[in-house]
């Protein structure tokens, strides 16, 4: 699943908990969910410096928009992105040897794809409706 798509997730669990600490913990939860729904996953630079970009975008406006919410907001989108960390780091380093340890990344959760466009809509709607309820918390 994109970048984008789970720090999104993780904003939302740093509005819901108001706090760093759970926030974290709620956001790599939230991971292990997401890669369980079906999902378009890109395997191109491109792609993942818009998609990481975009994910910055999107923290560094919430934490503009809701300050008092900073440190909640981005642990949760910490939680929420670091597992894909191993994914990359295999990926920037061909010879990178340690085993997957992310249950979705594992294979001990399902890991399932949907082609595209379908695999990228979901993930937009799985955003859209983050970010709604992260506005709506966060007031
Ligand atoms: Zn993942």
């Amino acid at each position: 699943m994109y970048f984008t798509t789970h720090l999104s997730c993780g904003l939302f669990c740093g509005a819901l908990t108001k706090n760093s600490l759970g926030a974290l913990c709620l956001g790599l939860v939230s991971h292990a969910a997401l890669d369980m729904i079906p999902h378009h996953d890109y395997d191109s630079v491109g792609g993942a410096a818009v998609d990481i970009a975009s994910g910055l975008v999107i923290l560094s406006a919430m934490q503009t928009l809701f300050p008092g919410l900073s440190g909640p907001l981005l642990w949760g989108a910490i939680g929420g992105t670091i597992p894909d960390l191993e994914v990359a780091l295999r990926r920037i380093f061909p010879g990178y040897k340690l085993r997957r340890l992310f249950p979705s990344h594992s294979g001990l959760l399902p890991h399932p794809q949907r082609e595209f466009p379908k695999g990228v809509l979901v993930q937009f709607a799985i955003i859209a409706v983050c970010l709604f309820f992260c506005f709506s918390l966060g007031r």
